[in-house]
């Protein structure tokens, strides 16, 4: 900014006809009036010397006295006549401006904007002039300030909202929900593209949101990095309770990173989405970039540290604490919780007769048939160098020997290539199942399917001993 001076700031364009001679319009105006007054009572003597009046009594003193007098009388009321007329209007209208912007700097400090609306803080326009003009002129700077403090309060509603989660699917969903509120959208949806594959990682009020991962415009958006505007589209259905609406506005924009467009918001609109909504729209995608590469990297470094980089299992520290809390939630619930472990056979045998790398490649192969001997919520993990931990979140003694005995089964039909030969593995398997074996703690749990793996390899290996 200039050091521009608003009491002088002056706009070119209007032509001066009159000099100003003092720093007030209404002391100019006197000044003018005066002067005017004057040159009447001047010029009245001579016209009446025209018009035939006697010199002896036209060019009197007394009489040019009075015809001065009379102009400056005329020039006072005249001057009256303006104030009352003018400068009372202008100043209804500065008293008015000075309340709307007293009110705008007391709401910019306390934050409530209640006593600022733009029907509160217009001023009235009742005449069709130049004061006319001014004062709708000022009454459409209110209705933009408050446009402007709208979408200023929407874009930092939805930043709260993405700085406060670290995880994509509560941020998408809570970025989401206020953007619906804060651009009056009637659906919303998030598509991030990840290591190659895209997924929809929230949405509102759109019934068949899964499809848009694969909707070619939100494809095609995801490459190109432009924004797209869509009408009717096929692929966006509005939830509106029992009725399914298509929206009339589909708006796609890039949610970029850099030169990386990491995801598409999709927002639609069963009404022409105002100015506004669409400024918000705008930063809320730029902001979102930010959260959602944050949100990205924290899922990557946890599933780095969570992970066991040869088998893709999770590794002993996190499996020990996911041990930890199934083992606390079983304490709580008395459902049973069951714990499984296994080691290779003979496997530095494997290592001695192939090499490190066939040894690594059989530890794989086993890690993968173990993953699928298992369930979904039961939580395999590396447990040492070639022992292996299942945890059986609800699992009785029975169901850890089923667990057990299947993957026993799995991993004999192993069959490795190395140096032309078949290698072969098997492994041997020890279980317990708390509370019916009781445990003070994970440790302890643990000894005892540990001292089962003790005795399967004691009694022969290739085998189950529950405890
Ligand atoms: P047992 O049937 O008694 O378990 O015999 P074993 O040979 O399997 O047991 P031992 O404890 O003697 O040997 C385990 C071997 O596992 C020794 C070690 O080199 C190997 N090992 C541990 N971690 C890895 C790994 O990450 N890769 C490879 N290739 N070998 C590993
Ligand atoms: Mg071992
Ligand atoms: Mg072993």
């Amino acid at each position: 900014m200039s050091g521009l001076d608003p009491k002088r700031a002056e706009r070119p364009g209007y032509r001066q006809i009159l000099p100003r001679l003092t720093d007030r319009v209404m002391r100019d105006l006197a000044i003018w009036m005066a002067c005017f007054g004057l040159l009447v009572g001047l010029a009245f003597p001579l016209a009446a010397l025209a018009f035939g009046v006697p010199s002896e009594i036209a060019l009197q003193p007394g009489f040019l006295a009075m015809c001065l007098a009379a102009g400056l009388l005329v020039a006072a009321v005249n001057w009256t006549l303006a104030r009352a007329v003018i400068g009372v209007r202008l100043r209804v209208l500065a008293s008015g401006m000075r309340q709307v912007e007293r009110a705008l700097v007391e709401a910019s400090f306390s934050g409530d904007w209640s006593r600022c609306d733009p029907q509160a803080c217009m001023v009235a326009v009742d005449s069709e002039d130049e004061l006319g003009e001014v004062a709708v002129s000022f009454n459409r700077l209110v209705t933009g300030l408050a446009a402007s403090h709208r979408v200023s309060e929407g874009i930092t509603a939805v930043s709260e909202q993405l700085s406060a989660h670290l995880d994509l699917a509560p941020l998408t969903d809570a970025a989401l929900a206020e953007l619906v509120r804060q651009a009056g959208c009637d659906a919303a949806a998030l598509v991030v593209a990840h290591k190659g594959t895209a997924a929809v990682a929230g949405s509102i009020g759109i019934t068949n949101a899964d499809r848009l991962a694969e909707n070619p415009a939100v494809l095609q958006v995801l490459q190109s990095g432009e924004a797209r505007e869509l009408q009717l589209p096929e692929d966006v259905v509005v939830d509106a309770g029992l009725l399914s609406v298509v929206p009339r506005d589909v708006r796609l924009l890039p949610v970029r990173f850099g030169v990386v467009t990491l995801g598409v918001l999709i927002v639609g609109f069963n009404h022409l989405p105002s100015a506004e909504a669409d400024a918000v729209l705008r930063a809320a995608a730029i902001g979102m970039a930010v959260a959602i590469n944050n949100a990205l990297n924290h899922e990557d470094l946890q599933r780095v540290a969570a992970l066991d980089q040869l088998t893709g299992l999770y590794n002993r520290r996190f499996g020990m604490q996911r041990l930890q809390e199934e083992f606390g939630r079983a304490q709580r619930t008395g459902d049973p919780v069951g714990v499984l472990m296994f080691d290779l056979d003979h496997f530095k045998s494997i290592n001695d007769s192939y090499g490190h790398l066939t040894g690594d490649r059989v530890l794989r192969a086993v890690a993968d048939c173990a993953r699928s001997a298992v369930r979904q919520g039961d939580v395999l993990l590396r447990y040492g160098g070639e022992e292996f931990l299942v945890v059986l979140p609800g699992a009785g003694r029975d169901d850890v020997q089923e667990v057990a005995e299947r993957i026993r089964r799995i991993v004999g039909d192993i069959e490795e290539s190395a140096q032309g030969n078949v290698v072969r593995v098997t492994v041997s398997l020890g279980g317990c199942s708390f509370p019916a074996t009781s445990a003070e703690d994970p440790t302890a749990l643990i000894a005892v399917a540990d001292q089962a793996l003790y005795a399967a390899k004691a009694g022969g290996r290739d085998r189950v001993v529950l405890a």
